[in-house]
């Protein structure tokens, strides 16, 4: 038989002590994580054929940890210019969060966790880039083996 916390002894439908560590631990992870997905979202949401995305259209500043962090946080704004970048601001963040508490209330954990948690990253990625450019950048669909299914119908490259 499981022991029970002492607190969830004494107040049987208070949420354990594990479960809130293990929130607080799957948002400090997500929060680390999001101004990566939101690079990667700006990085790959380019039209077919052309390089990745690593400065400001607008300035040429660099985006990224070795240039503009502003850009890839939730403000979404250029920090020199203030030129929107990428998805709406607090968009990534709202779908890192959701993901998150999915995965934290599915119960899983170990490797299952981390797994899922890899497929939701690639997964929100690849949501807002196709949501900005109508396709998915085939750097990110290594598991996908089917050229139809990466790509719309009459849309070559
Ligand atoms: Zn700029």
């Amino acid at each position: 038989m499981r022991s029970r916390e002492p607190y969830e002894a004494d107040h049987p439908r208070a949420v354990p002590r594990s479960r809130i560590v293990l929130v607080v631990r799957t948002a400090v992870c997500a929060l680390m994580v999001t101004p990566v997905l939101r690079w990667a979202v700006i990085a790959h949401a380019v039209r077919v054929g052309r390089p990745w995305r690593r400065t400001c259209p607008r300035c040429t500043t660099p985006l990224g940890p070795r240039g503009d962090m502003v850009a890839i946080s939730a403000v979404a704004r250029c920090g020199r210019c203030g030129q929107r970048l990428g998805p709406p601001p607090g968009a990534v963040e709202v779908g890192v969060a959701l993901s998150a508490a999915g995965l934290v209330f599915s119960g899983m954990r170990g490797l299952p966790l981390i797994a899922y948690g890899w497929w939701a990253a690639v997964g929100i990625v690849l949501a807002f880039v196709d949501l900005a450019v109508q396709r998915l950048p085939a750097r990110l669909m290594f598991g996908m083996p089917s050229r139809s299914a990466r790509q719309p119908p009459g849309q070559g490259g």
